[in-house]
């Protein structure tokens, strides 16, 4: 199949439509980490923290150190009134832990001194708490606060570019440029079926097509090697 160079808009969210429905039919997908932790008790904060913790830490100890910290700390006064060290403890191995802990202990004393102990529901006001960017913000929308909103991370950025969704440079332009072409009524999964596919089958270096039931939509851009 060729490139989807000039690729009428109607004809690719037909692709993306199709492109989705097949990935979410694929078998051997596991739950993103925060799908599994939002499962339990879905609400702004766990998500908050579950996601701060989770930047460049595996899902497996993202999921084992968020629910010890939430035992300990399940609501933002009590994450405030813990120490650090003992964050740390709760929070270890993840990475950065110890920056993390501190990150988590000022956002929780921001929520208590700016909006009256709350995670707030603004794109804007999340992003000015420390140690969240526009991933970790569309997270706690889509999953916290249950609005439409677009998480794009490695794996997300680099798939829609090999399914010539868009033509990016950056998980921020991809973001970007998904809000104007994918269908809406898909947001609220795209994120999720394409972090888990981009670790079983989309993988970075030797993607799994032969395996992939989107192959036939997939133009396969900027792969040049494949199993
Ligand atoms: S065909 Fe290959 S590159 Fe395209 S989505 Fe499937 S695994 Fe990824």
């Amino acid at each position: 199949m060729s490139g989807r160079i000039g690729e009428p808009i109607r004809s690719m969210r037909a692709r993306m439509r199709r492109v989705v429905a097949r990935i979410a039919r694929s078998e051997g997908l596991t739950p993103a980490a925060m799908t599994q932790l939002a499962g339990r008790r879905r609400n702004p904060f766990d998500v908050l923290v579950g996601t701060v913790i989770s930047l460049r830490t595996r899902d497996e100890v993202t999921i084992v150190s968020t629910r010890r910290l939430l035992a300990i700390a399940p609501i933002p006064a009590v994450l405030e009134r813990t120490s650090a060290k003992r964050i740390e403890k709760a929070i270890y191995p993840a990475g950065f832990y110890h920056t993390k802990a501190r990150a988590l202990r000022a956002i929780a004393r921001i929520l208590r001194e700016k909006h009256d102990g709350r995670v707030p529901g603004t794109m804007e006001e999340l992003l000015a708490l420390p140690g969240v960017g526009r991933k970790t913000a569309n997270l706690v929308l889509l999953m916290g606060f249950g609005v439409a909103a677009l998480c794009v991370d490695t794996h997300v950025h680099r798939i829609s570019n090999r399914l010539g969704f868009v033509a990016t440079r950056t998980p921020e332009q991809t973001e970007a440029a998904l809000r104007e072409r994918l269908p809406k009524n898909l947001w609220w999964t795209y994120n999720e079926l394409l972090v888990s596919y981009g670790k079983t089958v989309c993988t970075p270096l030797s993607p799994r097509c032969s395996a992939c039931p989107a192959a036939g939509d997939c133009p396969r851009i900027g792969v040049t090697r494949s199993r």
